[in-house]
This record gives structure tokens, C-alpha cells and sequence, in this order.
């Protein structure tokens, strides 16, 4: 008893130096000073979350402190959000109400933590796209107060923070929506610093290994990097000085997350990334409209020191990103032959560019133009929820694109900006303006020069929409979309149109699966749909409605017959023995970490066809309608798709060490010299005595390109046969690919 008190006091003094803390972190900044407030809805939380632990064991109290310090210092957000974050888990969690909120902290305080509360309901219920609908809540609440999101995205940073403590299934959830929806959202929103660290966090989850070794790296080699930095920045902070300019200079490093993707996209390893840092020169300004003109006194004191690269220069501050971000980026030539990144920005951008938006509202220059970029975006989303999709992970993919891109900015005739993503098209414009200017463009007009409606825009370009009457909306134009807005409202259009085929097309099938006696079954529809190479049943309806394709004796051959198979899933077909038959429909404990078997009479899983991972590689497993566990490497992006829609089906999975050999693809790229490939395969077949199953050689002049399939038996064995690959000369490349 005497010992469990003294345990009691000790936490709270911990809870209280906690909170303490939050309060010293507000009382710093330049917000009104409303400690009363923000000390009563700690109370009021605290007393509402007695005696509640979180699954680590610590009060649940230590939570929503966490959350309100994040929105505090991070998030650079005041006393209403600090009361709102405080609170935000009381009205799930405890028996009090929004009423109870509202009566105590007033109106404003209520709607955001009502907005919370609404929000959080079903992020891990069992309905499939729970997710999606929940993302489409946020999104609307969003647009009636940022706060809302702001907050809800420090609770996600905390969680992810503390996901340690979850079980690994979890962990994979969590880690996977994050990346999928939060990080890019915080991108949005400007949150750069947030984004950062929430998909370093996802990556340090899902690929544990990979974020190990890229984080000994790192460490590995600052020493030398540090030596370059100094090299490099110490001309331009002399003339800095001579400046007489008040700066603060230092070397950003890339994020874990960052490099990680580069090496996978670019296929190149860690040693081959040069820009795993880049100078930032943070310059104290207090008249705004100096700012300008001393950003490019520092780049021209840059340039006269190094050879600029000329096609890198990026000026965000004559014209800002649509999230706010404001700086003035230049390449140069390092001392050590290699190009250097500098970012130069004021004070004020710099906090704009870690705090995002909500740092505006520390410098309130009159109405200003970056919350209204901020409106267009919120009016965008509110467009694509006006109108939805049909499929919920079609409407995240059409939200995510918005989330993501970047963007160039073009002009109508009449003057008017359009800020769009990447990529976009003629056609974008076009539904840009309108959605009717959209379904009947015929062509544009680009700086005054006819082109296609697929013409791919450059920022500056002056862009005008031609249409006509008589044209209709055809499907192929969603291949060069870029913008969610455009996708939409095409797929709107186009489905109203088609819907009379689809039925016809419908009826086709169950004719036909009538007269043939087939079962209707999941199975039999992916069948054919493989064989007739469409993506979904609409489409298969579809083709069938416009008599585009026909069912005939042919189909019935070939999807009883078994049809065509890839050599992997002909390795992994099951063979259930008469022993496994009865129990087949055994249940999977999606709690536990489930053991990937492969022997004699077949595999406990499924290969998925996207991103054919074999063993040693990051997987999950997905529970698909048979009850069959397919696997997904961690990175396929249907995975990503998968782990934010399904929640409840994603299974943390283990490769058992008795698991066969695996089929993994090599992509070699080289010089061509008599023997090389001679060379090459005897290296593989009899030294490395690997088994060669199929082999692709393309030589063009000088160059050789191969492509290599081996089965394995684990992720190491294709590494180090890379690495052999590489030592022999004239190879210049040697990766696996998925
Ligand atoms: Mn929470």
C-alpha cells in the first residue's frame, strides 16, 4: 500500500511537469496569454481519464499532453487548440458529452473536439472501407475548421511516436494508413517537418531493416560529409558577413524515408546519392519587402563562388507553392565534384515552411494570399465529395493524387492562374474551367499553337480550350488526366452514358453462364477477366454491352482447362492434401504473427501477382474472400491500398525457414565485349550453382541489357549474386527488380 502512494506521487509529478511544460512552450510564443483556460481543460481531462492506462502502461492522461505540446510547438497553434487537443479524446473515451464540453470551454472549443470525436469513430472497425469513409469525414470537417485536422494530425504523430508498444498487426495498419493518408495530407497542409518525421517513422515499421542500415550509413559517413560542408560554406558565410546580414547557416540532411525512395526509384545504392544534403541559410529580415532582393543578393553571392547547374534554380517566392512554401533553391558544384543543394529563405518562410500555414497567422500580412491558395484546395475536395466515387479506394487514389502532386501554374486567355498538378493536360484545363468545357474539348490552343487535347503543359504556358458540340466523352482520356477534378467528372459522365450497356452487358453474362451450367463464382469472374485482360467486372459488362469482346465455347474451354498461369503461381498453386481438406476453412488469428509454409503439398499462402515478393523479403499477409493469405511485399502500392482500406484483414506475416526456393528477377546492364556473357552465365549457373529459369538478352551497339530469373531461396542469396554480378568487368548495373 505505502508503496504503490509513493508510485501515485511520483506519476504525478511526472503528468504535472508534463503539462507544465506545454504551458511554459505556450507562454513562449506570441499568442495572447489564456492560461486560465488551457490549466481548466487540463483538469477537466485529467479527472475524465483517471485512472485509464494506455496499452505501454502509462496514464492515459500523458496523451492528450502530448498531443496539446505537439499542436503547441510544432503546429505553432493557440489557446483554443491547446483546450481542443487537451480534450480531444474525453468524448470517446469517457462518459462526458459535447454538451458537457460546451458548457464548460463554450462553443468553439466543442465543435472541434465534436469534430475529433467524429472522426475517430471506426479507424479500426470492421466494415472494409471504414478507412475511406472515415478520410471523406475528415476531409468535410476539415473544410468547416482547420483546427480539426491540424489536431488530429499531432494525435496521429504521438500514436505514431508511441506505436512501439502495439501489437505488429497494428503496427502495420497504423504504419500504412500514415503513409497512405497522413503524410501526404501533412505535406498539403505544409506541415513539412510532420511529414517528414511520420513517414520516417511508417518506413521505420514496415522495413525495419532497410531503415537500420540506411541510419548506419548516415552515421558512417558524416564525418567525411561534414568535412565537405565545411569546405563548401565557409567562402559564403565570410561573404555573408561582409554582408553585415544576421543568418543562421546549416546542412539539412535528407530523411531516412527520402533516401530510401531514391535508391529504390533510381536503383542506385546509398554511396550514389548526392543530394543527401543541402545548405540552408535562414536570414533575419524585419521589413518584409526586403525579403526578395536579399534572397537573390545571397544567390548571387552563391553563384559567384561555384558553377551554378543551370536547370535547377527554383524561385518559390515569386510564386509560392500552393501550400505556402516560399524559398529560393539553387545548385552548385561542391568542392568535391559533386552538386550541392542551398536553400535560402527569411525567417518568416522558414517557419512557414516547418509549421505550415498556421504560422501565417503569426505574420498577419493583410489578407493574405496563401489562405486563399489554401481555400482552392479545401473547394477542390469539397468538389470530389460532392461527387464521389463508386469505389472507396478509387476515391482515395483520386484524393491522393491531389494530395501529392506538384505543381506548375498556368494562364487562361483572359489572364487568369490556374495552379495545377504536374503532367496536366489540355484536357485538365479544360474541366478545370468547366466540367461542360471538359466532356466537348476537341483540342487547344498553347501559346497561340494548336495541340492535342493529351498535350502536357509547362508552367507559364497560356492555354485555350476549343470545343465542339458534337464531341463526346471518350474513355482513353483518363490516361492522360492528371487532376482528381478532371478524373471525376469524366468517370461521372462516363457512367452515365455507359450504364445502358453495362446492363445489356450484364445480361449477356448471365445468359451465358446460364447455358453453360458455371457457377457465378468470385473464382470463375477473376478467371475471366484475366484471360480478357480487364480490370473489373464493370468493365467485363461493359465490353460485353458494346459488343466488343464475345463469350463463346472457346472461354468455357479455356477457364475449365485451367488456363494460363505464371511459372509462380504455378509454384504455389495449392495442392490440398485429403488431410487438409476438412480443416480448409480454419480460422486465421489475425492477432498473431502468421507463418508463411511452402512444402511438398503446397503453400499455406498465395503469391500476389503485383509485386512478387519472395522469402527475406518485407511482406504482409491480405485475407482475401476464399480465406486465403496472399502475400503483398510491404512497398506494392495495392499493399498500401490494402492495409488503409481493410484494416482487419491484414495479417503481420513470418516466412518460415523450411519455405522452397523462389523466383526473383535480375536486371544486369553493361558494356558488350566479346565473352562477357559467357562469362556472365557460367558466374551464375556453376560457380553460385543457382538455377537459371529464364534469361532475356538485349544488345544494342555497345550496351547489353539482361534480364535474369533465378529461383532462390531467400533475399540474401539474389543480393549477393548482385553484388558477384557487379565484379565482373564491363557490368555496370546489377539489381533485383520487382
Ligand atoms: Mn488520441
Amino acid at each position: 500500500m505505502e508503496q504503490l502512494k509513493i508510485n501515485n506521487n511520483a506519476e504525478d509529478e511526472l503528468i504535472e511537469a508534463a503539462f507544465q511544460d506545454v504551458l511554459n512552450g505556450y507562454l513562449a510564443s506570441n499568442h495572447r496569454k489564456k492560461v486560465e483556460i488551457i490549466t481548466r481543460a487540463y483538469t477537466f481531462a485529467k479527472k475524465a481519464h483517471k485512472g485509464i492506462r494506455r496499452r505501454s502502461g502509462e496514464p492515459y492522461i500523458l496523451h492528450p499532453i502530448a498531443v496539446a505540446k505537439i499542436v503547441s510547438k510544432e503546429i505553432g497553434l493557440g489557446s483554443t487548440s491547446i483546450c481542443a487537443a487537451l480534450l480531444h479524446d474525453v468524448v470517446e473515451d469517457t462518459d462526458y458529452t459535447v454538451e458537457d464540453i460546451e458548457q464548460h470551454f463554450g462553443k468553439k472549443i466543442a465543435q472541434i473536439v465534436a469534430g475529433l470525436t467524429k472522426i475517430s469513430g471506426g479507424i479500426f472497425g470492421d466494415k472494409a472501407s471504414a478507412q475511406a469513409e472515415n478520410f471523406r469525414k475528415l476531409l468535410l470537417t476539415m473544410s468547416e475548421d482547420i483546427r480539426v485536422v491540424l489536431i488530429k494530425m499531432a494525435d496521429r504523430l504521438h500514436n505514431m511516436r508511441t506505436l512501439g508498444s502495439l501489437a505488429p498487426n497494428k503496427q502495420y495498419k497504423i504504419a500504412g494508413e500514415t503513409l497512405y493518408i497522413y503524410a501526404p495530407l501533412a505535406h498539403r497542409l505544409g506541415l513539412f517537418a510532420i511529414k517528414t518525421e511520420l513517414e520516417d517513422l511508417s518506413f521505420k515499421y514496415e522495413h525495419p531493416e532497410a531503415y537500420q542500415q540506411i541510419s548506419d550509413k548516415i552515421k558512417e559517413s558524416e564525418l567525411h560529409r561534414t568535412e565537405i560542408y565545411k569546405t563548401f560554406s565557409s567562402p559564403i558565410k565570410a561573404k555573408l558577413k561582409e554582408m553585415g546580414l544576421k543568418y543562421e547557416a546549416k546542412a539539412r540532411m535528407k530523411s531516412v524515408y527520402s533516401i530510401w525512395n531514391k535508391m529504390e526509384k533510381k536503383h542506385v545504392p546509398f554511396e550514389e546519392i548526392y543530394d543527401i544534403y543541402a545548405m540552408r541559410i535562414i536570414f533575419e529580415c524585419e521589413d518584409p519587402t526586403l525579403e526578395k532582393v536579399t534572397c537573390w543578393n545571397i544567390y548571387s553571392i552563391i553563384t559567384d563562388l561555384y558553377k551554378l547547374h543551370p536547370d535547377r534554380t527554383r524561385d518559390w517566392i515569386s510564386v509560392p507553392k500552393a501550400n505556402g512554401y516560399q524559398a529560393l533553391h539553387l545548385t552548385v558544384m561542391g568542392p568535391d565534384g559533386n552538386w550541392i543543394e542551398v536553400q535560402i529563405r527569411s525567417r518568416r518562410m522558414d517557419e512557414i515552411a516547418e509549421k505550415g500555414f498556421a504560422a501565417h497567422w503569426k505574420y498577419k500580412i493583410g489578407e493574405g494570399d496563401e489562405e486563399s491558395e489554401l481555400n482552392v484546395w479545401l473547394r477542390t475536395i469539397k468538389d470530389i465529395l460532392d461527387n464521389p466515387e463508386p469505389s472507396a479506394i478509387d476515391f482515395l487514389d483520386t484524393l491522393k493524387l491531389n494530395l501529392f502532386s506538384s505543381e506548375i501554374i498556368v494562364f487562361t486567355p483572359k489572364g487568369e492562374l490556374l495552379t495545377l498538378p504536374n503532367n496536366s493536360t489540355v484536357l485538365d484545363v479544360a474541366f478545370e474551367l468547366h466540367s461542360q468545357l471538359g466532356l466537348h474539348c476537341i483540342a487547344g490552343k498553347v501559346n497561340h499553337k494548336l495541340v492535342p487535347l493529351s498535350h502536357k503543359l509547362k508552367s507559364g504556358d497560356q492555354v485555350e480550350v476549343l470545343t465542339s458540340q458534337t464531341q463526346t466523352p471518350h474513355r482513353e482520356w483518363i490516361n492522360f488526366l492528371a487532376t482528381a477534378k478532371a478524373k471525376s467528372r469524366l468517370r461521372a459522365a462516363l457512367r452515365k452514358e455507359q450504364q445502358p450497356f453495362i446492363e445489356q452487358g450484364k445480361e449477356k453474362f448471365r445468359a451465358f453462364i446460364a447455358k453453360h451450367k458455371l457457377n457465378a463464382s468470385n473464382e470463375l469472374v477473376t478467371k475471366i477477366l484475366g484471360m480478357l485482360h480487364l480490370p473489373n467486372r464493370e468493365e467485363l459488362y461493359l465490353a460485353l454491352g458494346r459488343n466488343e469482346i464475345s463469350l463463346d465455347d472457346n472461354v468455357v474451354k479455356s477457364i475449365t482447362r485451367n488456363g494460363s498461369q505464371s511459372i509462380l503461381s504455378k509454384l504455389f498453386r495449392r495442392k490440398p492434401t485429403e488431410k487438409e481438406i476438412p480443416d480448409k476453412k480454419e480460422e486465421i488469428d489475425t492477432k498473431k504473427t502468421y507463418i508463411l509454409k511452402h512444402n511438398e503439398n503446397g503453400s499455406n499462402f498465395k503469391i500476389a501477382d503485383c509485386c512478387c515478393p519472395i522469402p527475406g523479403d518485407d511482406v504482409m499477409g491480405f485475407i482475401d474472400d476464399d480465406n486465403t493469405v496472399v502475400v503483398h511485399a510491404l512497398n506494392c502500392p495495392r499493399a498500401l491500398a490494402l492495409k488503409a482500406s481493410y484494416g482487419p484483414r491484414i495479417l503481420s506475416t513470418e516466412w518460415d525457414v523450411e519455405t522452397r526456393k523462389f523466383l526473383a528477377t535480375i536486371h544486369i546492364e553493361g558494356l558488350d565485349r566479346f565473352g562477357i556473357l559467357q562469362e556472365l552465365i557460367q558466374m551464375i549457373s556453376s560457380h553460385l550453382s543457382i538455377d537459371i529459369r529464364r534469361l532475356n538478352i538485349e544488345a544494342q551497339n555497345e550496351v547489353f541489357s539482361c534480364e535474369l530469373s533465378v529461383l532462390i531461396e531467400d533475399s540474401q542469396v539474389a543480393t549477393d549474386l548482385c553484388n558477384k554480378v557487379k565484379q565482373i568487368n564491363g557490368v555496370k548495373q546489377s539489381i533485383r527488380i520487382h
